[in-house]
Order: structure tokens, then C-alpha cells, then sequence
């Protein structure tokens, strides 16, 4: 059995962290291939490697002097190298990246240092091979990722290699020059390493104990979701919930490998388990409750709308148009409804009214704004009674009005829009009325 094994920034912040990494990795012998993010916040206040890098480079690349901002990135391994009187010396690499950065080597290549250098130290600690992401994972002239060339050239080499350390977040362009995947990205490294190494699991840790059925800043200490579909992730992702990259789904969805999400600083925890499906159930009929504030509705009348042949498509092309991607639309009779989001709307708003009039010639058309989407999400709720008058009661318990209601033909989802001040308060109705009961 393989397990690959990605730690994210906060579980190799401190040379304390990396002990807690090492324990982890040392407790299950089928725990081969360990993919690091790089030193991340030690405390709230803290900066991030990345962003030290990013800024760096910025000043290297203006033509400013950059010594001190490199001074304190080394400083934060050196701290790591003395805590766990690592035998490895970064000096040379740090004179490779100085001369790199004054010679304008790019911005990928900058914040890729972070997980390169954490990389060889991990490597170090635990007397793993150190693999270097820019020789096996590969990019286009576009910069995108190709699945295939890479998969091919990391098996190969995985079959070679026992044990060892793969750092996340970068590979190569056809030039050899360093590309990275968008932030957050080390998720992604995870996951392809996952798909070549043909591991049986991807535990991807991180410093929460899995997914939550709904964000704490809402709701005190929700429960936390054992077991969750790629679908019902996908939901909760697009409405707002993040622990892991989207991106990093797909590599490990394809081979069939879950992903188990668990707590570096509470490995105890048997975190949360993503899979294709299941026939476990959720504890409380419901996945997970996430949402999003700040849509507009633009709500568009007119008599006689269903026989009219093209209308939707004229009402989303002056969307399209004028570049706003929509939301959801839901129609009544003679009625149809469009979600944006508001931010987006605003800039573009009297060109999409102008060309709704001209192409579509509704009787009215009405505008309202600061609204919120709250997606109920849920592979249980499938054929079981119930669900839509329990969500509702709850609302109606707490006196909130309903402005929308969409549920999709998968009957995974739910999705409710209410006033942007009703947001919270909706949200802890339904989480108590499924989870508190
Ligand atoms: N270091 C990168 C970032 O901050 C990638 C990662 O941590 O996953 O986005």
C-alpha cells in the first residue's frame, strides 16, 4: 500500500511543526511520498514564505536593493536548520537564488523557492530522496498543465525511489524555466503525485480536522463531515467553502483515490474522508451548508414569455455581451430571473439594461440587490421526503424571507436566496434544525 502525503504551510511553519510532520510520516510505513508546502504562518501576525518571496522579488525586479527581505526568508530556514540541527546547508542555494533574482528569473520561479528549499529540509530530516518538481511535472507554451507527460515521467521515477520528498506547487515550462500552479497549488502537487505514485489514499494535512458542515465564523463548532462525494464538494466549493484547491480534485477523481483531509496539530482526528461514492450516510441528512453574500437579481417579466422562442437566449446574451457570467435563473409563468453577482453587475449594469430592452422587450424589468445564495447541499437528501419543508420551517421559525428557491435536478442541492442580513441568521437556522435536533 502507498500513501502520499501533502503538508500545508502551517504544518511545516517551525522546526516544532516539522516534528510533529516527521511523527506523522514515521507512524505508517506506507506513507512513501511526502509532497511540503513551504514554511507558513507561525502565529496570526506572521507572513507567509510566499508572500516574503513574491514582495522580494518585486523589489529585486523594480532594480531596488532586495538584501534584507532575502535575509529574513533564510532566517526563516535557518530557524528550522538550527531547531532540528539539520545536517543540510542552504547557503549555496541561497547564493543561486540571489544571483536568479537579480537576473530577473521571473515571478514563478521566486515564489517557487519557498516549496524547493522546504523540500530539500524535509528531505534532510527524514533521509528521503529529494525530487525536484521541475524535472516531472510539466506545463505548455500556455502555461497549462499537462496531465499526461507528466503522469508518465513521475511514475517512471516514483518506481525508482522507495521513499521521497516532492515539492509541491511548480514544475517546468517546455523551456525548462519554473512555472507554478495558482496559490495554493501544493494541493494540486499532491494529488498528481497521488495519481502516478498509484496510491490507495491522498492524505492531504492541514491544520483543521476536515471539512465542516458549515463555516465557524457562523455557526460555534459545527460538526465536522466524515464522509463527502467529489460532487457534493464541488457544491460546497463553488458556494464559498475552501480547505483544499478545486484544481486538486481532478488527478485523484480520474485514478479513483480518495483524499482524506486530517489536522497536523490533532492527528487523532480521523479528519474527512472525499470519494467518488459512498454508502455511508451523513450524521444529519445533510452535507454541508455554505453560501455566498452579494448577488443582484434582475428580475425580467413578460406576458406570454413561455411561447416566446429565444427569449432566454436573448436575456443571457446581453449578459454574455457585456462579460457577466450568471448565476442561476429560475423562471416562473411569465417570468425569469437572473442572479449576478454584484461587484460584476455594477460596472456594466445600464449596457445590460439597455440591450435586455432592445433585443428582449420585456413589460418590466426590476432590479434588486444585496441578496444572498445559501447552498444546502446533500446526497442524502435524494428521494427522501422532508428535507424542503424542514430547511423551510427553519427559515420560517426565524422569520426570514425567502426571495429564492432552486433546486437542482440532481437532488444534491438546495440553494435558498435571502437578504444579505438575513445571511447568518438562515444559516444557523438550518444547520440547527439538521445537526441540533
Ligand atoms: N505556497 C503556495 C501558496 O502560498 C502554494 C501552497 O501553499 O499550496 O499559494
Amino acid at each position: 500500500m502507498t500513501k502520499v502525503v501533502k503538508f500545508g504551510g502551517s504544518s511545516l511553519a517551525s522546526a516544532e511543526q516539522f516534528k510533529k510532520v516527521k511523527n506523522i510520516i514515521t507512524a505508517d510505513k506506507d506513507r512513501r511520498y511526502v509532497v511540503p508546502s513551504l514554511p507558513g504562518k507561525r502565529n496570526s501576525a506572521d507572513t507567509k514564505v510566499t508572500d516574503m518571496l513574491y514582495h522580494c522579488y518585486a523589489k529585486a525586479a523594480n532594480g531596488e536593493n532586495f538584501d534584507n527581505e532575502m535575509k529574513s526568508i533564510q532566517a526563516r530556514y535557518q530557524e528550522i536548520i538550527d531547531g532540528l540541527q539539520l545536517t543540510a546547508d542552504l547557503t549555496a542555494e541561497f547564493a543561486t537564488i540571489k544571483e536568479q533574482f537579480a537576473a530577473k528569473a521571473g515571478k514563478d520561479y521566486a515564489a517557487s523557492r519557498g516549496e524547493y528549499l522546504n523540500g530539500i529540509l524535509l528531505a534532510n530530516y527524514l533521509g528521503y530522496e529529494f525530487i525536484d518538481s521541475a524535472e516531472y511535472i510539466f506545463f505548455d507554451e500556455n502555461g497549462a498543465f499537462l496531465p499526461e507527460k507528466t503522469n508518465a515521467a513521475l511514475s517512471a521515477k516514483l518506481a525508482t525511489c522507495d521513499r521521497a520528498v516532492i515539492p509541491g506547487f511548480y514544475g517546468s515550462n517546455p523551456d525548462g524555466s519554473v512555472k507554478t500552479f495558482s496559490r495554493g497549488g501544493s494541493d494540486i502537487t499532491g494529488s498528481i503525485v497521488a495519481r502516478a505514485a498509484d496510491a490507495t489514499l491522498y492524505e492531504n494535512w492541514t491544520d483543521v480536522s476536515g471539512f465542516l458542515v458549515t463555516d465557524p465564523r457562523i455557526v460555534e463548532n459545527p460538526q465536522v463531515i466524515e464522509t463527502i462525494t467529489y460532487k457534493e464538494l464541488r457544491e460546497l466549493s463553488y458556494m464559498g467553502a475552501t480547505v483544499l484547491h478545486e484544481d486538486a480534485i481532478f488527478p485523484v477523481r480520474t485514478a479513483g483515490i480518495p483524499i482524506n483531509i486530517r489536522n497536523t496539530n490533532a492527528p487523532e482526528d480521523p479528519g474527512t474522508i472525499i470519494v467518488e461514492n459512498t454508502s455511508r450516510k451523513p450524521r444529519c441528512i445533510i452535507t454541508g451548508i455554505a453560501g455566498k453574500k452579494g448577488f443582484t437579481s434582475i428580475n425580467i417579466e413578460k406576458d406570454m414569455m413561455n411561447s416566446e422562442i429565444g427569449f432566454g437566449r436573448k436575456v443571457l446574451q446581453a449578459f454574455e455581451d457585456n462579460g457577466i457570467s450568471f448565476e442561476h435563473m429560475p423562471s416562473g409563468i411569465d417570468t425569469l430571473t437572473v442572479f449576478v453577482h454584484q461587484t460584476e453587475f455594477e460596472d456594466h449594469e445600464q449596457q445590460v439594461l439597455n440591450q435586455l430592452h432592445k433585443t428582449a422587450n420585456p413589460d418590466s424589468i426590476e432590479i434588486e440587490t444585496d441578496l444572498a445564495l445559501i447552498a444546502v447541499v446533500g446526497r442524502a437528501m435524494k428521494s427522501k421526503w422532508g428535507t424542503a419543508a424542514k430547511i423551510f420551517t427553519a427559515l420560517t421559525n426565524a422569520s426570514i424571507n425567502v426571495k429564492m428557491i432552486d433546486q437542482g435536478s440532481s437532488e444534491q442541492n438546495v440553494i435558498i436566496g435571502v437578504r444579505n442580513h438575513d445571511f447568518e441568521a438562515a444559516i444557523r437556522a438550518i444547520y440547527n434544525a439538521f445537526c441540533n435536533d
